[in-house]
Order: C-alpha cells, then structure tokens, then sequence
C-alpha cells in the first residue's frame, strides 16, 4: 500500500516514498522472483493459479506525481499497480487531511493517461470520506456514483473500491458489493477480510531492504490468508472445532 511518490519533505501521515526509495523496492521485488502488479491482475492470476510470485501493489487518493514519478519506475520494472482515484476531486488537492502537506491530484487528461499506460484504476470513492457507519445516502454516492463517474472517464467501470482509512464495516462490504465492483482494499485484517476488505500491508520511506525482509516474513503471522468464503463460513468453521 503506497500513497505519494515524491522527494520526501514535510509527511505527517507517511504518505510519501521518494522515487530512489521506489526504485530500490522495486529492484528488491524483481530480486527475489516477484513481480508487482495491479490488483486485479493479481485476483485473476490467483483464480487460474498463476498467482505465486505476484504482488499486488496499490496506490492510494490519486496523487498527480504518480503520473511523473511512480508511473516511469513500474514501467522500467516491468510492473503494473492500482491506482485508486478520487472523482469527486479530480484535479483537486488532498483537502481531507488537515496536517497537510496539500498535495496535487490526477486531473482527468492524467487518469486517462495512466489507464493506456496498463495501470487499472480503481475508485477511492468520491470525496475520501471514512464509510464507516456512514448512512445509506453517502454509502451510495461514494460507492455507485463514483464507480459510474470512473466509467464515464475511462470508458471501463472499475473493478476495485479502495475504503477511505482503510475504515470498513459490514454495511459498506455490501454496498461496495451491491455497487458492482469484483474487489475491495482495506487495511488491516479483521471479522470482514475476504474479496471485499483485502488486507494489505503499509510500505514507507523508511522501507530498506531488511524491513522488506521483514515484512514479508511475518506477512503470514499479521494476515489470515484469503478465505475460500467470507466471514459466514468462516465462523462455523471456527464452532465446528477448527480454524484451519
Ligand atoms: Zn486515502
């Protein structure tokens, strides 16, 4: 899960990786066998079994520099990621995070570019609004409106839905589910980890190569792998005397 790429300066919520930084943990990848790539590729390879060595990488709020600064590394490194846009701030700033720094977002013209370019875009929902709780009208604008709005611009309705702060409850599962899209990327594992609330792990600047390492060794300790069925089947496996 990344957000920013840009020379790092002022970064109260760790947004930001620099381009060298990027560079470097792409390299790392291609070091060890793996390959990054969008989400959606990588749910599809996993279905036909291809999935071993393939990582999904995501890009989170639509920032203008991963046009300029993520989007030529990917390339070099032979890799596509998700990039998980805003529709209702097309060309606007990161106006949700009141420490700043405001940040440029993809104008449309960049969107557009960067889906020839064999990136999938993916809807962050309308305005970066936590959807947590969150009532019926804005659960449908964030996720309905803005899936239609993304189809409209590109001419392909996403597949993917992004939860603003990783914030997901059963409700809106659903109305992402109901709203059409095949996935969903959360953040932390929890009761509703399954298609619709991916876990996924935080990269940083402060990313090295031994933090690499270490991430992905305890990668299988931090996250329950992918149910085979969401949390119903789950939860009678857990009463039935087995957590497999
Ligand atoms: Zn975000």
């Amino acid at each position: 899960m990344y957000h920013s790429v840009a020379e790092v300066t002022e970064d109260p919520y760790r947004l930001t990786v620099s381009p060298g930084r990027l560079d470097r943990q792409l390299r790392w990848l291609r070091d060890r066998g793996l390959r990054g790539v969008s989400v959606g590729a990588l749910l599809r390879a996993r279905a036909l079994g291809r999935g071993a060595g393939l990582v999904g990488l995501t890009f989170d709020d639509g920032y203008a520099d991963f046009r300029w600064d993520a989007l030529p590394l990917l390339r070099r490194h032979d890799c596509t990621a998700t990039v998980f846009v805003l529709p209702g701030r097309i060309g606007g700033v990161n106006a949700w995070d009141p420490l700043g720094p405001r940040k440029p977002l993809l104008t449309e013209y960049d969107i557009r570019a960067v889906a020839d370019a064999g990136m999938e875009i993916g809807s962050h929902g309308l305005l970066h609004q936590a959807l947590r709780g969150a009532d019926p009208v804005t659960l449908e604008r964030e996720t309905a409106t803005s899936r239609t709005l993304l189809a409209e611009l590109t001419g392909r309705a996403p597949d993917g839905f992004c939860y603003p702060y990783g914030a997901v409850d059963t409700r809106s599962a659903e109305a992402v589910r109901a709203a059409g899209y095949g996935y969903a990327c959360a953040i932390d594992a929890g009761p509703l980890t399954g298609l619709h609330a991916l876990p996924r792990v935080h990269i940083g600047a402060a990313d090295t190569s031994w933090r690499l390492h270490l991430k992905r060794a305890l990668h299988p300790l931090r996250r329950r792998p992918l149910p085979e069925e969401p949390t119903v089947q789950a939860t009678s496996a857990v009463t039935t005397g087995g957590i497999r």
